[in-house]
C-alpha cells in the first residue's frame, strides 16, 4: 500500500490534483465498504496552497469522516501533494436535502429539480410494510379493516383517522395503503414533521406555489404523526387549507396520530372537527395471542431470509410475547435482539440470558421477583408447605417441587448459584446445578411438566393465572 502512496508522492508535487486517483488510493487504503459508504461521498470542489476545499452531502458525513478517517485522508492526499495538510468541508446543501434522513432506502433520484426532489425522497414507501405481514387481531382488526376498505373504495371514509400509542402499526398501515394505491394514483405519503420541514423550506426559498401544487395536486394524501403540528399556528393555517383543497376534489386522506383528534389541543377547533369528519379508529394494545402471532410471523420471515438458521425456542418466544406488551416495535425489537444474539455467538440464549439480552425492557418485573417469592408459589401450587420444602427430606413429593422451585429461582432471577443454594437452607451449590439439569431434562419428556412450568412462571412474574 505504501509503495502506490509513495509512487504518487513524488510525481504529483503540482497545482493540480487528479482527484479520481486519490479515490482510487482511499478504495485500497480503506476497503470499498467504507469507500462506497462514506468517502465516495467527498467531491473535491477547489486546491489552494495548502488546504483543499470539499464537499460532501451531509454534515452527519462530514463529522463520521473527520472523526474516523481524517488522518488517513489527509496522510492520503498529502501523497499526492505535500503541500495539503488541512481539509475544509462544505456541505452541500442541495444534496443535503436528499441524505437527510440517512437511511440509504434508495440512492439515485437526481436530476429532477429541487423542490421535488427532496420531496420524492421523504415519500418513500417501504415494500415491506404491508397488509400481508401485517396481523391483525382484536386490538387492530377495525383499523386494518378500514384501511384496506380505503384501498378497495377510495374516499369511502375521508378523512381517515387512526390513532393509537407507538409502535402499535400505524405507520405500518398508512405504508400498507401507500402500497396498494400508489399503482394507480398520485400519492403522498410523508410524516406532519417533514411536511412541516418542507412548508418552512419553502417559505424560505419563495417557492410557497409549487409547494402548493405539489401537495394538492395529489389522489391519495397520507400524512403520519398528526400530533406533530399541536401549537405550530401557520403549519396549521397552511394545512388546513391543503387539506380542505384535497377533501373538495375528492382525494383521499389519511392521518395518523398518537391520540384521538379531541386530545389534539393545541390545535385549532376547526381541523380537529374535519379531522373527526370521517371515521376515527384506534389500535389498542394487543393481547397475548396477537403478539405470538407477530412473533410467529417474524420468526418464519427471518427464517425464509436465513434459509431456516433461526432457531429461537417456543419457550424464549412465548416469554418474548409475555413480557412486551404495550408496543409491536418493542416486542419485534426484542425477537430481533434475541436473534442478534444467537448470531453472534452461533447458540440460542437459555431463558435467564433472554433475560439478561432484554434487561432493559424487562426491568419493571426484574425487581419484583424474588426467592421467597417463588418458593411460596411453588408450594401453593403443589400444596407442601414452606418449611418442608426447606427441609431435608427427600420424598418424593417434596423432591420434585424443590427442584423447581430451585430451577425457577435460577431462570427467573440473577442470583448465583452459591446464592440460591444459601436460600434453600444452605444446600449446596452442586445440589442447585444438578436439580436445574434434572428439570431442563424433565421438561424435555414431559409436556405436563412443561405446562405447569409456564404457569408457575406466569404467576410468579405477573401475579396472574395461566394466561399462557
Ligand atoms: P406506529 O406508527 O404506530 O408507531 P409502526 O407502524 O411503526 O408503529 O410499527 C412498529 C413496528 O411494528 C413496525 O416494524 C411494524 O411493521 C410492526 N408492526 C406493528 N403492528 C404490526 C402488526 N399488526 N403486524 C405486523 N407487524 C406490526
Ligand atoms: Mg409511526
Amino acid at each position: 500500500m505504501k509503495n502506490s502512496l509513495n509512487q504518487n508522492f513524488n510525481q504529483n508535487n503540482q497545482k493540480t490534483l487528479n482527484w479520481e486517483q486519490i479515490q482510487e488510493d482511499f478504495k485500497i487504503k480503506f476497503g470499498k465498504e467504507v469507500f462506497e459508504s462514506w468517502l465516495k461521498k467527498m467531491d473535491l470542489i477547489e486546491t489552494n496552497t495548502n488546504f483543499l476545499l470539499i464537499s460532501v452531502p451531509t454534515r452527519f458525513i462530514r463529522d463520521w469522516i473527520t472523526s474516523r478517517y481524517l488522518d488517513t485522508v489527509i496522510e492520503v492526499i498529502k501523497s499526492h501533494n505535500k503541500n495539503i495538510n488541512r481539509i475544509e468541508f462544505k456541505i452541500n446543501t442541495l444534496s443535503n436535502e436528499i441524505d437527510k434522513s440517512e437511511q440509504s432506502l434508495d440512492k439515485e433520484e437526481s436530476n429532477v429539480t429541487f423542490i421535488k426532489d427532496s420531496f420524492i425522497q421523504y415519500n418513500r414507501i417501504d415494500p415491506n410494510k404491508n397488509f400481508e405481514n401485517f396481523v391483525v387481531g382484536p386490538s387492530n382488526s377495525l383499523a386494518y379493516e378500514a384501511s384496506k376498505k380505503i384501498t378497495d373504495n377510495i374516499s369511502s371514509y375521508n378523512p381517515l383517522y387512526l390513532y393509537s400509542g407507538v409502535g402499535m402499526g400505524k405507520t405500518h398501515l398508512l405504508n400498507a395503503i401507500g402500497i396498494n394505491l400508489k399503482a394507480n394514483k398520485k400519492v403522498m405519503f410523508i410524516s406532519a414533521e417533514r411536511f412541516m420541514y418542507h412548508f418552512v423550506k419553502s417559505i424560505k426559498s419563495n417557492e410557497m406555489i409549487k409547494f402548493k401544487d405539489y401537495f394538492r395536486n395529489t389522489d391519495v394524501l397520507l400524512i403520519d404523526d398528526i400530533q406533530f403540528m399541536n401549537g405550530k399556528e401557520a403549519l396549521q393555517e397552511e394545512f388546513f387549507h391543503t387539506f380542505s383543497a384535497l377533501l373538495e376534489k375528492g382525494s383521499q386522506i389519511v392521518l395518523t396520530a398518537d391520540r384521538p383528534p379531541s386530545k389534539l389541543t393545541r390545535i385549532q377547533e376547526r381541523i380537529r372537527s374535519r379531522f373527526s369528519g370521517g371515521l376515527v379508529v384506534d389500535i389498542q394494545n394487543p393481547d397475548f395471542n396477537l403478539r405470538f402471532e407477530i412473533i410467529k410471523n417474524k420468526m418464519s420471515e427471518l427464517n425464509l431470509r436465513n434459509n431456516n438458521q433461526v432457531g429461537i425456542s417456543e419457550e424464549i418466544q412465548k416469554f418474548i410475547c409475555s413480557e412486551i406488551k404495550t408496543s409491536v416495535r418493542e416486542l419485534v425489537g426484542a425477537l430481533n435482539r434475541v436473534v442478534s444474539f444467537s448470531r453472534i455467538y452461533n447458540r440460542i440464549p437459555n431463558l435467564s440470558e433472554t433475560r439478561i439480552i432484554l434487561k432493559d425492557l424487562l426491568n419493571i418485573h426484574e425487581n419484583k421477583v424474588t426467592i421467597d417469592n417463588i418458593q411460596t408459589i411453588v408450594c401453593k401450587y403443589f400444596k407442601i408447605s414452606k418449611n418442608e420444602m426447606l427441609s431435608s427430606r427427600r420424598s418424593r413429593y417434596l423432591v420434585r417441587p424443590r427442584q423447581t422451585a430451585i430451577y425457577l429461582a435460577k431462570m427467573l432471577t440473577s442470583k448465583s448459584l452459591p446464592e440460591i443454594g444459601r436460600n434453600f437452607s444452605n444446600r449446596d451449590h452442586t445440589t442447585v446445578i444438578h436439580s436445574v439439569k434434572t428439570i431442563e431434562k424433565l421438561k424435555k419428556e414431559d409436556n405436563e411438566l412443561n405446562i405447569k412450568i409456564d404457569s408457575l412462571k406466569n404467576k410468579i412474574l405477573y401475579n396472574k393465572e395461566d394466561e399462557i
